[in-house]
């Protein structure tokens, strides 16, 4: 008998967060765990649904729920229901408080049809009150590397965050911080993290070596949590084609996208992208164009797509591009405006450089591929991020971005100039001692996060860990429910 529930296959809720940072990297954790013959369904809205319907291959043990997304209620139009669909930061704010409408039909649901887990963004805190009262257990999820989340604690404790530089010194290691988080923005974090604290553990999209078992340590000394680190989620995609179809559709088709890759040298190429949410004002793409053009290498750079314009005339680009900079660059550069298909472009041996805004995703991919970064923060905890590549694993050099902004949209005070682009490019490309010393540090990383999610890795054997644990707990939890 007790062998038989041990066999029985977990039946596991996702609740990811309606934004591509967050669903892609969680939709692509429950892969795993369909992969491992348990039964997972992924609880989102319709137009995501659209979305992961693209970009997951389905089976029997991997499904999606659908639950209607409130746009009348905020007053949102059809079908803008993830923060990247955003067009300005009104929209931005509606989207956000329709994901607070989205408890009564999920725990409706959930209630109908109780699973043995419920893995849920940290963004839905309702769902830690919700898995108590059905006994369930419940793992948070909020795409951040361990780090970054023992920096933030640490700051609370400190308090100190209100200069624009300041020292973090109860690390494991000293890490001297350029900007400070706004206030609001900390506090909400400090307060949705009591939530999490309270849930049965954090999933991470990162492997152990690179937040390190110093930090592991630190997090569950310091807050009594356990973190499963189960990442780089991103190579569960083997393929061109799966990498390519990872979250939105691409604008750029695989095969362009290669055939011009394939044209560069190795290590030439310098990929710019700034993830999903950041929409740079005109006045910084320009110095963007500037700086890349100044320093001759050649370079992908994805661009947002000005929404809503079906195309820009010359008058508009103007604006954000020097004049016949798509000339002068026709040979060196590839501008996709629109959504690129990174982890592909990460994985192509020309690229030899990631100019980040330090999403997590977007760097644990780059370190995936073994690729050194350029970083440029702007928001969340993205200037945490910086600092474990830059001060920590050495596998980063800083553009000195000085501006901690509330969101990825608006006017900044500060623009990164032309010239310091120019600097930090060159400094990471120029095949100096640094720049070589820096490139295979990155190379030694991007083996250690392939050998953490294959068989017999630190990840793989996380998810197996823990799939025994959840199992152990169902069994708790329906002996409890008996008495
Ligand atoms: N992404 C992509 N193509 C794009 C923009 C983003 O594939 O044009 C993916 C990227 O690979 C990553 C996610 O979207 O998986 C963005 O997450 P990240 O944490 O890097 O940044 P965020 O968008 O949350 O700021």
């Amino acid at each position: 008998m007790d062998l038989e529930i041990e066999e029985k296959p977990l039946k596991l809720y996702f609740i990811p967060y309606l934004a591509p940072g967050h669903m892609i990297p969680l939709c692509d954790i429950a892969i795993q765990f369909a992969a491992r013959r348990h039964h997972v369904t992924i609880i989102t809205t319709p137009f995501n649904a659209q979305i992961l319907t693209k970009s997951l291959s389905f089976n029997q043990n991997l499904r999606l729920h659908t639950v209607s997304f409130p746009s009348q209620e905020v007053g949102l139009p059809d079908g803008v229901e993830n923060l990247s669909a955003a067009t300005n930061l009104d929209n931005l704010t509606k989207i956000y408080h329709a994901t607070t409408l989205l408890r009564p039909p999920i725990q409706h649901f959930v209630e109908q049809h109780p699973p043995d887990c419920i893995v849920a963004d940290f963004l839905f805190p309702w769902v830690d009150e919700l898995a108590n009262k059905l006994r369930i257990t419940r793992l948070a999820f909020n795409g951040f590397s361990l780090f970054a989340i023992c920096a933030i604690e640490s700051v609370k404790a400190n308090s100190h965050y209100d200069s624009a530089s300041f020292l973090i010194h109860d690390l494991p290691h000293p890490i001297s911080m350029n900007a400070a988080p706004p206030k609001k923005m900390h506090e909400l974090l400090v307060t949705l993290f009591e939530t999490v604290f309270k849930s049965n553990g954090i999933v991470v999209n990162n492997f152990v070596e690179l937040d390190g078992e110093e930090y592991i340590k630190h997090y569950e000394k310091t807050t009594g949590h356990k973190a499963w680190h189960l990442g780089p989620a991103s190579l569960i995609r083997k393929t061109d084609q799966e990498k390519a179809e990872r979250g939105e559709e691409s604008v750029v088709s695989v095969h362009e996208c290669l055939s011009w890759l394939n044209s560069k040298r190795v290590n030439s190429v310098i990929y710019i992208g700034f993830g999903s949410l950041c929409h740079f004002p005109d006045k910084q793409l320009y110095e963007i164009a500037c700086g890349i053009e100044a320093s001759g290498y050649e370079f992908v750079w994805v661009v947002p797509e000005k929404k809503g314009k079906e195309y820009e005339s010359e008058e508009e680009k103007e604006k954000w591009l020097p004049k016949g900079f798509e000339e002068r660059n026709s040979e060196k550069g590839l501008i996709v405006r629109g959504w690129a298909p990174q982890v592909l472009i990460l994985s192509h041996p020309a690229v030899g450089a990631f100019m980040t805004h330090c999403g997590w995703n977007s760097i644990v991919e780059a370190v995936s591929a073994g690729i050194p970064m350029i970083t440029w923060p702007v928001h969340g905890e993205q200037f945490y991020n910086e600092k474990l590549i830059t001060q920590v694993r050495g596998i980063g050099v800083e553009v000195g971005a000085g501006e901690w902004s509330n969101s990825g949209y608006g006017e900044r005070e500060k623009l990164v100039s032309g010239e310091s682009i120019e600097k930090a490019l060159r400094r990471l490309m120029d095949g100096g001692d640094d720049a070589q010393e820096i490139r295979r540090r990155a190379r030694e990383f991007g083996d250690k996060a392939k050998e953490a999610a294959q068989e017999g890795g630190s990840s793989y054997k996380n998810l197996t860990v823990l799939i025994d644990d959840l199992k152990r707990l169902r069994d708790c939890n329906l002996q409890a429910s008996k008495c």
